[in-house]
């Protein structure tokens, strides 16, 4: 029987998160705060989409849902029970298929019956099954590299079904695989689910497409970044199947694009923020976007021929790009003040403008004046002007990052800024020294060369 409304969800609690906050110890005893103070109901009858940037913890959270790791603060109740370990009712998917490549099909989907103990014949019978339930028949003997991306991501569908779990996580499921072929497991994923062929009680899924979401979900829960925290939980209340093109969808769609877009910083973060400057605290750097500038420059100029204000969801669409791509950009955008975000459209500013009208050489005085703005360039400037030879290697910088981000996220960090200093003419960089320097001073620039 087709669950007849997409909102047909029962009143009791599947997973509650109550407070849940997560930090991770850097390898320098840092801290980092990945969640923060996150508090959810997930409900049987739900299909719920986890939408956030991309480093928010859509990942940290699906696996302190499922158990798999412990939140820093907060519980987690699965129908009224603390999670301490492996939630054996839930399976997860995920993006990067994680298969045994020494096990076969069946094998594979077979694993984690074993794990509970299921009778070989009864295994067997469901591996049967499922295998052909997500269209695998024929492949049971063969090992996961034969396979193209989407068979193996079926395969990875089977063995989290084959559990019969009552809570499906899919980690970004469809994201490996090609346009085509994401679109017909997500259609088959649907059906299985609408047409109850699964027991499947309630479907967490993280993503971060928008428009999948918008198709697949009865519920999007939106988190901001550094920390993240949710800064919307809406209902999708579209019957299905669901039109794409339909006037409901992308309104929707729409209506998604303005909350991604435009959270920017959560209430709560500029408190934060306001705190610990009056408590005098070192100041907290934060994470430079990774804009392209290339692409930047693009959809500034795209922008500045339609008028200076255009719609994202639109101008997303036009270039082919998720909003994980999109969103760097627009940031990058923000940071420089050369175009806001407001209700989903880019708008240019009147600097934006006039960097779109000049040549090469004014862009880069305009990002170069931008650039001294932001504490991460005052400081490597500071540092580079101190030095007697002008000069200093990147792993000093990374390592003052690493007290603010992720061992990761701090080489990302120092790329980026590595990129666009060079590109404003902020600083050079030797990438077989790893060393960033100044240029020695030109004594016929404006700093006139003390008389001898
Ligand atoms: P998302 O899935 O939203 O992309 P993740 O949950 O994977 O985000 O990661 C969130 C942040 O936590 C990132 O900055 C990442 O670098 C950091 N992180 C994730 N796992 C670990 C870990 N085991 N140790 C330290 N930092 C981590
Ligand atoms: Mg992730």
């Amino acid at each position: 029987m087709a669950r007849s409304t997409p909102l047909a969800t029962s009143p009791e609690t599947l997973v509650r998160l109550l407070g849940v906050s997560k930090t991770y110890a850097q390898p320098d005893g840092y801290d980092i705060r990945v969640l923060e103070d996150i508090t959810l109901d997930f409900h049987p009858g739900e299909f719920i989409a986890l939408l956030g940037p991309s480093g928010s913890g859509k990942s940290t959270l699906l696996r302190i849902v499922t158990g798999l790791q412990e939140p820093s603060y907060g519980t987690v109740l699965y129908r009224g029970r603390p999670v301490t370990g492996p939630n054996l009712k839930a399976a997860m998917v995920f993006q990067s298929f994680a298969l045994y490549p020494w096990l076969t099909v069946a094998q594979n989907v077979e694993l984690g019956l074993a794990a509970k103990g299921v009778p070989p014949a009864v295994r067997h019978e469901r591996m049967a099954r499922l295998v052909e339930l997500i269209g695998l028949d024929g492949y049971e003997d063969a090992f996961p590299k034969e396979l193209s991306g989407g068979m193996r991501q079926r395969v990875g569908f089977a063995r989290a079904l084959a559990v019969e779990p009552e809570l499906l996580c899919m980690d970004e499921p469809f994201s490996a695989l090609d346009f085509l072929t994401a679109e017909n497991l997500r259609s088959e994923l649907l059906d299985l689910w609408l047409d109850q062929k699964i027991p499947t009680q309630s479907i967490l899924m993280v993503t971060h497409g928008i428009e999948e979401a918008v198709f697949m979900a009865d519920r999007i829960v939106i988190l901001s970044k550094n920390p993240a925290r949710v800064v919307a939980d809406l209902p999708v209340p579209l019957p299905h199947p669901r039109n794409r093109k339909a006037p409901e969808f992308t309104q929707l769609v729409d209506q998604v694009y303005k909350v991604v877009t435009g959270w920017d910083e959560t209430p709560e973060a500029r408190q934060e923020e306001a705190r610990a400057e009056a408590a005098g605290e070192r100041p907290r750097l934060k994470p430079l976007p990774a804009g392209h500038l290339s692409m930047l420059t693009g959809l500034l100029e795209l922008v500045a021929d339609r008028g200076g204000r255009d719609d994202l969801y639109h101008l997303g669409s036009e270039l082919l790009l998720e909003v994980d791509d999109l969103l760097p950009v627009t940031d990058t955008a923000e940071l420089f003040h050369l175009a806001t975000v407001e209700e989903g459209d880019l708008i240019l500013t009147d600097l934006g403008r006039r960097f779109c009208e000049a040549e090469s050489p004014e862009r880069h005085a305009i990002i170069r004046a931008q650039l001294l703005q932001i504490p991460i360039f005052r400081l490597i400037l500071r540092v580079l002007e101190s030095k007697a030879n002008r000069s200093m290697v990147k792993e000093f910088f990374n390592d003052i990052l690493e007290e603010h981000f992720s061992v990761k996220d701090s080489e990302i960090q120092l790329r980026t800024a590595i990129y666009w200093g060079r590109y404003a003419d902020l600083f050079h960089y030797d990438p077989d020294t790893e060393t960033l320097y100044l240029p020695e001073p030109d004594p016929g620039s404006e700093e006139p060369a003390s008389p001898a």
